[in-house]
């Protein structure tokens, strides 16, 4: 008999983990604290290997059937600095996690799977139980309070798919989605307590007076509908062999937002983990064995990519690695590339 397997969370790394097991064949619940449809704080911006991960599960053109856009060119801009254009090294993909999960789940539950919403997991993970809840909360990280905000705006003329708004205190992604509206997102960092955001998230996520960033969403139309916040971001990367758990995604490790490839290690985590778990299902396999292959094969995809990660986030927050780093990607294309490549 085909042992089933409970997954905790029904964010990207759970859906998909869900999907690439019904697929097989393998009965599989999904526990979801929250609700479908609903927004998420995320840059909407899939770039990477993750991409190729849907294509071999067939969710690709679902996606982009809900409305995912081809995303081809970038520019970044730093006080001080002139702005620098240049081709994304690869197509990306913008879309709405509002959609995007809500349409994975539905996926889910078509392939057969049970999805249960609303049901938050308190029990302890015992074999058969994979934990994609998402981030570990944690106050602080390196000494800083992290926070993230996202909201949605139209009307607002971007100069190219992606623009990437470096700031002091961290920096704000704008990417085009379907339908004229585009995702504007931060991380941002603060050494006292977090702000009050509800009140004050504007004069974070839309820049300070007389900024680019301020002056490109003085027009723009905002959602509020799609506003949304989340604190207690990690971002020191965490080995998936530490983990007493089997883990996919943000559960297993955060990788910092600027390099647009958390989800994407989202949907890949989730793949790595479907072979062991079909010979922990089968019976070939006891639990500990899959669970160690899963969390080898995560750490040999991930180190390299985590360690890169680090390194360009911390260069972000020093301005005088923040300017080199934007003069070197600026004079040669082999250079980002190579740093593009290397954080995917
Ligand atoms: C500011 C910011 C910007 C970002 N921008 C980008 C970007 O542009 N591109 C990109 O690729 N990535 C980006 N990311 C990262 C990306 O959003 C995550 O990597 C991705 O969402 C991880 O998916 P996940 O399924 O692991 O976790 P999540 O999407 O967080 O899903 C976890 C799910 O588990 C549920 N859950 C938690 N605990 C329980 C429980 N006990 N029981 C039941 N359910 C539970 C939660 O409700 C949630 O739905 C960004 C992140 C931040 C913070």
């Amino acid at each position: 008999m085909t042992k089933p397997i409970r997954i905790v969370g029904g964010g990207l790394s759970g859906l998909t983990l869900g999907i690439g097991l019904r697929l097989r064949g393998i009965p599989t619940t999904i526990f979801e604290a929250g609700g479908y449809p609903r927004h998420r704080v995320c840059g909407e911006f899939i770039s990477g290997r993750g991409l190729a991960s849907l294509d071999r599960l067939g969710l690709l053109p679902g996606i982009v059937d809900q409305g995912a856009r081809s995303l081809t060119t970038s520019s970044f801009f730093s006080p001080g600095n002139p702005p620098i254009r240049n081709p994304l090294p690869q197509t990306a993909l913008g879309i709405s996690r509002f959609a995007l999960d809500d349409w994975l789940g539905q996926e889910f539950q078509r392939l057969g799977g049970d999805l249960r919403t609303g049901e938050r997991w308190h029990e302890d993970f015992s074999d058969g139980i994979v934990r994609a809840s998402g981030r570990r909360a944690e106050a602080k990280s390196d000494g800083w309070r992290w926070f993230g905000l996202k909201v949605h705006v139209t009307d607002l003329p971007l100069t190219a798919d992606l623009e990437m708004h470096l700031l002091p205190s961290g920096y704000v992604g704008l990417v085009r989605l379907a339908d004229g509206q585009v995702n504007v997102c931060g991380l941002f960092r603060s050494a006292t307590a977090i702000p009050d955001l509800a009140r004050r998230w504007r004069e974070w996520l839309f820049g300070s007076p007389g900024s680019e960033l301020q002056s490109r969403l003085a027009q723009a139309r905002v959602q509020e509908e799609s506003f949304c916040t989340v604190a207690g971001l990690s971002l020191s990367p965490r080995l998936a062999r530490d983990h007493p758990e089997m883990c996919v995604g943000d559960a297993l490790t955060m990788i910092p937002p600027l390099t647009g490839n958390g989800m994407s290690m989202a949907f890949e985590s989730a793949e790595l983990a479907l072979a062991p778990l079909e010979r922990f299902c089968h019976g070939d396999w006891s639990w500990p064995q899959a669970q160690r292959e899963i969390a080898d094969a995560s750490d040999a995809t991930f180190r390299r990519r985590l360690r890169w990660a680090r390194w360009v986030q911390s260069a972000q927050f020093c301005a005088p690695a923040r300017a080199t780093l934007l003069w070197l990607v600026a004079q040669s294309q082999p250079v980002w590339r190579g740093l593009f490549a290397q954080t995917r």
